[in-house]
């Protein structure tokens, strides 16, 4: 949907919406007016050299070639050499003025673009590819910056150069080829520096997108435990580093673009203000055509690559009002709605579920029916029914990763509406089936989002009590080890319980367990459920139940079928009653590690 105004630019629509986008990414520049003003002076000056120098033709035809002033003879290839010296300055100016706006545009909208990337409801996540927010943010954005800046250029310098040259097209000359014989070699050596350079700058600049799309993509997908553990500064900041070290080189490469093709155009000049210098000594000026040959070099040096980029520059201008519509579609998404104000010191626990029912959609089907249910502080709620029955729904309701929608929650006699989403999530902490590791240390997994408040120390007694301790003291570095992208280097079981560490850090009220479904070997069970006993002391506890021991152990089973409940009670009770739970324990949990 998002992608609509990609096909649509061009059409009326499309021109008034492009107006609209032009608008919006002036008010991006505007905080770097001063720059933008210094870039357009540039370009004017770099513009007002082709003049000079096709002023400077005069002097030589009349001065040197005619009167033979000796004078003129010499100060004439002097002042062609500083007309490019200040053309030189002058589009190495533009250029860089331009892409340091530029890049800064596109930091700056990247970061807007994180930024709302960790603050979208979690719907949003449920209905979007990773993929194409991941090229938003990667590649619409770079398209943006090449449409601003290089219009901008061409449209500015290049529509004046060529106008101010115009009058100097229509001479011809034998002295092409004397020029490029004697400059080539020279001009081929620089290129083939200068590409060198560009292509180690380059290797770098994709490593580094592959560094702000890494950290995006974990964003992406470990968006509820961010949440959660309020992690979202600590990924900003990790983003930031890197959006920045791709600037800097980024810049690196402009640098050496923008001194390229002036440093090669001077070499240009300066051959031909030798060929000049020859050309008009005395007994070389009879067989020479002077205005021809002045006419050409103007002609051939300074009006080809004007010309070339003005016929190309409107494709790229296309593709930037594309992209940043789309760009700009994605900044205004809808944040999570946080009307709540109450800020809460650590609640009790006592939770309450008040008439709930919920949809995940306006017209699709309600997942949940009239949920009501009262949980007293400390106690642990099993969740079982069969799998689509609604149990991870009912849980996500909790820290309002989706809104409740009739009913309400009430936490300690406060409606989760009521509460700062920030407040509410501090009193929850969560431990899924699928566990998210960030790509860093174990110290840092398991202190996610606490960092820096954490002492060591507490890192390792919660990693003690989650049973993880034995194996990270095994690995090369401990608790320093980085676990690689997603935790590829751990166990399921190993995982499972950084995730509890990680919660039992956090020291939340209120814990949601979603227990695996895997069955793990014998000795990654017992470590998990002693780890998980410790967790679940002391904390109200919802959990999505699959172990038979969990259930036997918890205060209230709560018996889901599609989004009602249909039985409540401890496990004895509800055997006893020989009704739903009764039939199910005999389906599924006959087994001892049934799944
Ligand atoms: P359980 O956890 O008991 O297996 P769920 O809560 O995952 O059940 O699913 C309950 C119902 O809601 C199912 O019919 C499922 O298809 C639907 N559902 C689950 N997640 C979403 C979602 N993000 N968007 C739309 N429908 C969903």
């Amino acid at each position: 949907m998002l992608d609509r105004p990609r096909q649509r630019a061009g059409d009326h629509t499309g021109l008034e919406a492009a107006a609209l986008v032009y608008r919006r990414l002036l008010g991006q520049v505007f905080p770097y007016w001063p720059v933008l003003a210094g870039a357009v002076v540039a370009m004017a000056v770099y513009a007002s050299t082709d003049a000079a120098f096709a002023w400077l033709m005069q002097p030589m035809l009349d001065g040197s070639f005619i009167h033979k002033d000796p004078a003129v003879i010499r100060w004439v290839p002097l002042g062609i050499v500083g007309v490019f010296v200040v053309r030189a300055i002058g589009g190495f100016f533009s250029s860089y003025g331009m892409t340091w706006i530029a890049r800064r545009v596109i930091r700056d909208l990247r970061e807007a673009m994180f930024r709302k990337l960790l603050r979208l409801p979690a719907g949003y996540y449920d209905t979007t590819s990773s993929g194409l927010i991941l090229s938003k943010v990667l590649y619409d954005v770079e398209q943006v910056a090449l449409a601003s800046s290089s219009a901008i250029t061409v449209l500015v310098r290049d529509t004046f150069t060529i106008v101010a040259l115009l009058g100097l097209m229509f001479y011809k000359s034998v002295f092409l080829t004397l020029v490029f014989v004697v400059i080539a070699p020279a001009v081929a050596l620089i290129v083939g520096f200068i590409s060198k350079r560009f292509r180690k700058l380059a290797r770098r600049i994709q490593s580094s997108m592959g560094d702000v799309s890494h950290i995006t993509e974990e964003a992406l997908e470990g968006n509820r435990v961010i949440k959660i553990f309020g992690g979202q500064r600590y990924e900003e900041a990790q983003f930031e580093k890197a959006n920045e070290y791709n600037r800097r080189q980024q810049m690196k490469l402009t640098a050496t673009q923008s001194f390229s093709t002036p440093f090669i155009q001077l070499l240009v000049a300066i051959a031909f203000a030798i060929i000049v210098y020859l050309a008009t000594l005395p007994d070389m000026v009879a067989k020479i055509t002077v205005g021809t040959f002045a006419s050409f070099i103007t002609a051939m040096v300074l009006l080809m690559q004007p010309v070339r980029r003005l016929t190309q520059v409107n494709a790229v201008i296309q593709q930037g009002i594309a992209a940043a519509q789309s760009v700009f579609a994605f900044v205004d998404l809808h944040e999570e709605q946080d009307q709540g104000t109450q800020t809460l010191a650590r609640v009790r626990g006592d939770v309450e579920f008040r008439d709930v029912s919920f949809a995940y959609a306006e017209g699709k089907g309600e997942v949940l029916k009239d949920i009501r249910l009262h949980i007293q502080p400390g106690q642990t709620v099993a969740f079982v029914g069969r799998s689509g029955a609604g149990k991870s729904t009912l849980v996500s309701l909790l820290p309002r990763f989706y809104e409740v929608t009739r009913g309400d929650i009430v936490i300690d006699g406060h409606s989760i509406r009521a509460i700062r989403l920030d407040s509410l999530r501090q009193q929850i902490a969560l431990v899924s089936q699928h566990v998210t590791l960030f790509n860093d240390t174990i110290m840092h997994n398991i202190a996610y989002g606490g960092l820096g408040e954490t002492s060591e120390a507490d890192v390792i007694k919660a990693a003690e009590a989650a049973h993880a301790m034995e194996f990270i003291r095994k690995l090369p570095d401990g608790l320093n080890t980085i676990v690689g992208e997603n935790g590829v280097l751990l166990s399921g079981g190993q995982r499972q319980r950084l995730a509890i560490a990680r919660a039992l850090l956090k020291d939340a009220p209120l814990l949601i367990l979603d227990e695996a479904t895997s069955a793990l070997d014998t000795e990654s069970e017992r470590h998990i459920q002693a780890a998980l006993e410790g967790l679940m002391r002391n904390r109200t506890t919802l959990v999505i139940a699959h172990r038979l021991s969990t259930i036997e152990r918890a205060d209230l089973i709560v018996v889901l079928d599609q989004g009602r409940i249909v039985e409540q009670g401890t496990h004895h009770e509800l055997l006893a009653a020989n009704g739903a739970y009764a039939s199910l324990h005999r389906l599924q949990f006959s087994e001892p590690h049934a799944v």
